[in-house]
Parts: C-alpha cells; structure tokens; sequence
C-alpha cells in the first residue's frame, strides 16, 4: 500500500494507509526557519531559535489535526532503548527532551509520541484493536540491535498482539545511497540470522549498499507482524534533499524531520 502525500499551503506531510491512528510523516517544506535549517525544522537542538521551533509545531498541529500542544520525545542516542509513555511525560515539543532513548510505546489516548530522523529510518507501529502505539527511530545501530524487538515487547505489554499490529517504515536513507562497510552487513545479518544478500549490493572495495528498510521489514516479520500489515515508503531522504533533510547529503547541516503517532 503506497504512502499517501497531503499539502496544507506550503507544508508537506505524508501518512501510511495501513496505520489506523492518527499519524505524520513531515517533510522539510512548510515552515518559517531559514538558512540551512530552512524550513520546518522540528528541533530545538540544531542550532534554531525556540520561536520558529514553536511555531513550525503550530502550522503541523494545524495541517495534521494531531495534538502538538504536549508530546513525548527524546534526544535520541542510536540505542535499542524503548520508554513505555504516560501523560506524565509530556510537554510541549518545542522544549529540550527530558529522555534519552529511541522508541517510545504508548497506550494513553491523546498522547503523541514523536521520533526525530534526517536519513535514519521512522518506524510508526499501531494495533488499533488494542489500543497500542509506538514511534520508533531506526539508524542501523538501533536496528541491529533489535530496538524493533524491545517496541514489540513492550507493545505487548500493554496488550498489543503482534498479528494485530500495522507498521510504517517511513522515508528514510534508502538502498541507492546507504553505502556501509562490512560490519553493517554483518551485524545486520546477525539480527535476522538469515542469508541478507539479496538485500545487500556491492560498492567500491568493501563497501556495499544495504536496504535497511528491507531489514527491518524482516525483522518485523519474524516478530509476528503479518507482512501484508507493513508498509514501506520507497522515498528516499538522500535522493530528494529538496524535500527531506538528508545527514549525509548535508554533512549534518540541517535540520529534522518527525515521525508522530497518537491514539
Ligand atoms: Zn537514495
């Protein structure tokens, strides 16, 4: 099921079919922030001032209909850690983050969960039948460390069952431009335990192209999710630097894009 691209102005977000809960994917078009963060930057901490932070929220939360006034977030630290979030955790999303993790699990109504990328691949899962939701941020480092594994576990402690669960892998770096050295393939290999060179194209020496975004749709395979519940953008942030930051493409001069669930 392909993504779908919604436009409110000039803002431009894209949302998965297949998630049954309100949800974004943003995109760097739409907001007030200049130079290289230019223009909807969602983070404070590249370098931006607070105002045009809060005010790029603003024209999401009006574009999306999500609930931006308060979130959970993190600053992010390509981990496999996972918080299981509460209202009590929440706070308005233009503010420096009171965690340190890459995932985060929630089943309150009304509560956003955000993930931060500019390459590293948002994962947005969802069972609506019970009422479960999860943003999780997946850089290799956290997908070869199974961070995907810890989210599922921790959805089904909260009475998620993975057969009901739906998940999007949003845009992200893709298979064309994710140049790695053996040590990804490898570590990516161990994850699955399975044969990934249908998945893996040669580079220059020993480097190669990984389609990370077919791993971790593996990974959530041999979690339990029905693959026909997996969507996967085919968008990719270092191919389209107009409309998505990209870390590689810009040499970390830029700003963020956001993955955002909610019940
Ligand atoms: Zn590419």
């Amino acid at each position: 099921m392909p993504f779908e691209r919604h436009t409110a102005g000039a803002l431009e977000y894209y949302t998965a079919p297949v998630i049954e809960m309100p949800h974004a994917f943003t995109t760097r078009l739409g907001g007030v922030s200049s130079g290289h963060l230019e223009s909807l930057n969602l983070s404070i901490r590249r370098g931006d001032t607070e105002e045009n932070v809060r005010e790029n929220w603003n024209r999401l939360q009006k574009a999306t209909g999500l609930h931006l006034e308060k979130a959970v977030y993190a600053r992010q630290i390509h981990s496999n850690l996972v918080h299981v979030a509460t209202s009590a955790d929440a706070q308005a999303p233009w503010l420096e983050p009171r965690f340190e993790c890459d995932g985060f699990v929630t089943n309150e109504p009304g509560l956003p969960v955000i993930i931060f990328m500019a390459d590293c691949l948002p994962v947005l899962l969802c069972d609506k039948q019970n009422g479960v939701v999860a943003a999780v941020h997946c850089g290799w480092r956290s997908s070869v460390a199974d961070i995907l594994g810890n989210a599922v576990q921790k959805m089904r402690s909260l009475g998620a069952k993975p057969e009901a669960i739906s998940a999007a892998i949003g845009p992200g770096i893709g298979k064309c431009c994710f140049e790695v050295g053996p040590e990804v393939v490898k570590a990516a290999e161990s994850l699955l335990k399975a044969d990934i060179s249908d998945l893996v194209r040669k580079g220059e020496g020993d480097r190669a192209f990984l389609d990370l975004k077919s791993v971790n749709a593996k990974r959530l395979e041999q979690l339990g999710l029905d693959p026909k519940r997996i969507a996967v953008s085919d968008l990719c942030t270092m191919c389209h630097p107009d409309v998505f930051w990209s870390h590689r493409k810009t040499n970390g001069h830029r700003g963020v894009q956001a993955a955002i669930i909610e019940i």
